[in-house]
C-alpha cells in the first residue's frame, strides 16, 4: 500500500531515517541529516525540508540519491525526493501526530526529530508546559497490528493487549515485560500506548526509558524544581518505564520511582515496565520495590523460534512490498537468530541493497549482502568437533580419522570429515590434511569432489551428510 495516510508516510519516513543513519553512522547522521523534516509526498515526490541552504545542498548532492532509492523501497510511487529550505512560517510538521510533544529522545527512532519543526538551542530552559518534556514520541510502527505473535512472545502480547484494552485492572498492575535485547518490549510497549490513545477514554500516557527517567529527576533536583516533576508523573493515567535495569544502583531515583509508582498505582492508574531480567534477578534494586514490581503481571518474552522468525519476515516483506524469495527468508531465519532487531535490519539491507542496484533479492546476492552478519553468526566449529561427531556416527574411534587405514568403512566416513571441515571452518586445505593425520591437500581435496559427488547420486547417502551438518551446526 502507498502511504497515503500521513500515519503511514510518518512510518516510512522514520524507517528511512533509521535505515540512513545504520548506514551512514550516528556522527555523520546528526551532522547532516538530523534536522531533514519531510513535509509530505506531493505526486510522485517526496518534498523533504532543511532549516538553511547550505544544509540543502549538501544533502542534496550527498545523500540526494540514496535518499530516493530508500523512498523507493518503501513506497514505489515515489520517484524523486525534492530537497526544500524549510520557510520560518511553514515551519510547521505535516503530520504531527499528537505524540510530537518532546524535544529529545534517546533511542534511535528519532521521530522526535523529524517531528520537531526547527532544531531547538541546546541548552533552552524549561518549557512553560512541563508536561511536553515528558511525553516522548512513540514509534509509529511499533503497533499491535504489526507485532508478530508466536509461543515465544504470545504471553507477554496477550498481557499487553489486556492492559491495552483495560488498563489498571486487578492483577495487570504493573505490567512487567522482560526479555533478552531485540526482542519486542519497547514495540510492546508503544503499542500499548497506541492502542490507549486511540482509545475512547482520553488517557495520558507517559513513556520514557528508566536513563530518561533519571536524567529528568537529576534535572529537577538541581533546578529545585522537584515538586514540578512529582506533580506531573502523578498526574498521568499510564506510566511506561522501558529498561528499568538502568536504574540498578541508583538510589535515589529509584526512591523516586518507587513513590511515583506507588502514588499512581493507589490511585488506580497503570504502571508498565520493562527490563531484561525479572524483578527477582534485578540484584541492586531495593527489595521493597522489586518487591511492588514483581506484584502485578510479569510476563517474558522468550528468544525467538525458527517458525516466529520465519514469520516475522513474511509480516516485514509484506509490509514493505518486497518480493522476499522464500529460500532467503529461509536462509535469514536459520542463520540470524539473536533477535529480532538484527534479523529486521537484515532483511532492510536486503530490500535496500536490491533497490539500490534495482536487481532482485536471491539467495547470492543475500549471501553476499549480509556475508559479515551472516558470518558473525556462523557457529564455530572446530576440525575436532567434526571429527568426533562424524566417529560416532559412523561407529568409529577418533583415532580412525587420523590414522592411516584405508578400509571403505574407514576412509569414507574419514572423507566425509574433512568434506564437513572444509564446508563448515575456515581452515586452508593443507592445514584440513595436517589435522586428519598429516595428509597430503590432494588429498582433501579428492576427498570433497568425492564426496560431492556421492551426495548428488545417492539420497539416502546425501541425507546422512545433511544430518551430519546439521548436527554440528546447531
Ligand atoms: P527490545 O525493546 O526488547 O530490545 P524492540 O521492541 O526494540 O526490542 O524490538 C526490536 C525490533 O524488532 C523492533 O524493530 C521491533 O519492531 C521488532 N520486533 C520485535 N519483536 C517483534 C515481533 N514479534 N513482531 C514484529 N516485529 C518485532
Ligand atoms: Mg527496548
Amino acid at each position: 500500500m502507498p502511504p497515503e495516510t500521513s500515519g503511514q508516510m510518518v512510518a516510512c519516513w522514520a524507517r528511512i531515517r533509521a535505515r540512513l543513519r545504520d548506514e551512514v553512522g550516528e556522527v555523520e547522521y546528526r551532522t547532516w541529516l538530523r534536522q531533514m523534516t519531510l513535509q509530505g509526498i506531493d505526486g510522485d515526490e517526496a518534498v523533504i525540508l532543511l532549516p538553511t541552504r547550505f544544509l540543502r545542498d549538501w544533502v542534496n548532492s550527498h545523500y540526494g540519491d540514496r535518499l530516493r532509492a530508500l523512498w523507493q523501497a518503501e513506497d514505489a510511487n515515489v520517484r524523486r525526493v525534492e530537497i526544500r529550505v524549510a520557510q520560518a512560517a511553514t515551519a510547521e510538521p505535516v503530520m504531527a501526530d499528537g505524540a510530537g510533544m518532546a524535544s529529545s529522545r534517546p533511542e534511535p527512532s528519532g521521530l522526535a526529530e523529524s517531528l520537531a519543526p526547527a532544531p531547538r538551542p541546546p541548552a533552552e530552559p524549561r518549557t512553560s508546559d512541563p508536561r511536553s518534556d515528558w511525553v516522548v514520541p512513540l514509534e509509529a510502527r511499533f503497533t499491535f497490528d504489526t507485532f508478530v505473535v508466536g509461543k515465544p512472545n504470545e504471553f507477554a502480547h496477550a498481557c499487553a493487549r489486556r492492559v491495552a484494552e483495560r488498563p489498571a485492572s486487578p492483577g495487570f498492575n504493573p505490567l512487567f515485560l522482560y526479555g533478552g535485547v531485540g526482542l519486542g518490549k519497547t514495540h510492546l510497549m508503544h503499542a500499548i500506548a497506541w492502542a490507549i490513545r486511540e482509545g475512547e477514554t482520553a488517557r495520558t500516557v507517559a513513556y520514557m526509558s528508566a536513563e530518561k527517567f533519571m536524567y529528568r529527576f537529576i534535572a529537577a533536583l538541581r533546578s529545585q524544581s522537584t515538586m514540578e516533576f512529582k506533580e506531573t508523573l502523578r498526574a498521568v493515567d499510564v506510566l511506561m518505564i522501558d529498561d528499568l535495569q538502568f536504574l540498578i544502583g541508583k538510589d535515589n531515583t529509584q526512591e523516586e520511582f518507587f513513590h511515583t509508582f506507588n502514588a499512581l498505582v493507589d490511585q488506580g492508574k497503570q504502571i508498565v515496565v520493562s527490563s531484561d531480567k525479572p524483578p527477582s534477578d534485578l540484584a541492586g534494586i531495593e527489595d521493597r520495590l522489586r518487591t511492588r514490581l514483581g506484584c502485578g503481571m510479569v510476563a517474558d518474552l522468550h528468544a525467538t523460534t525458527y517458525e516466529l522468525r520465519l514469520s516475522i519476515l513474511q509480516a516485514k516483506a509484506a509490509a514493505a512490498q518486497v518480493l522476499v524469495p522464500p529460500k532467503v527468508m529461509e536462509l535469514l531465519a536459520t542463520k540470524i537468530t539473536s533477535n529480532v532487531r538484527e534479523l529486521e535490519g537484515a532483511l532492510n539491507r536486503l530490500v535496500a541493497h536490491a533497490n539500490l542496484f534495482g536487481r532482485p533479492i536471491t539467495v547470492d546476492s543475500a549471501h553476499e549482502v549480509l556475508h559479515d552478519v551472516l558470518r558473525a553468526h556462523e557457529k564455530r566449529v572446530s576440525i575436532e568437533e567434526i571429527q568426533r561427531k562424524v566417529a560416532e556416527h559412523y561407529n568409529l574411534r577418533l583415532t580412525d580419522m587420523v590414522s592411516a587405514r584405508r578400509a571403505r568403512n574407514v576412509a569414507r566416513p574419514r572423507q566425509v570429515a574433512m568434506y564437513l571441515a572444509k564446508q563448515l571452518t575456515q581452515r586452508s586445505l593443507p592445514e584440513i590434511g595436517r589435522r586428519f593425520g598429516n595428509r597430503d591437500h590432494t588429498t582433501v581435496m579428492h576427498a570433497v569432489s568425492r564426496v560431492s559427488e556421492l551426495i548428488a547420486q545417492d539420497a539416502s547417502f546425501a541425507e546422512d551428510v545433511a544430518l551430519l551438518r546439521k548436527m554440528l551446526e546447531t
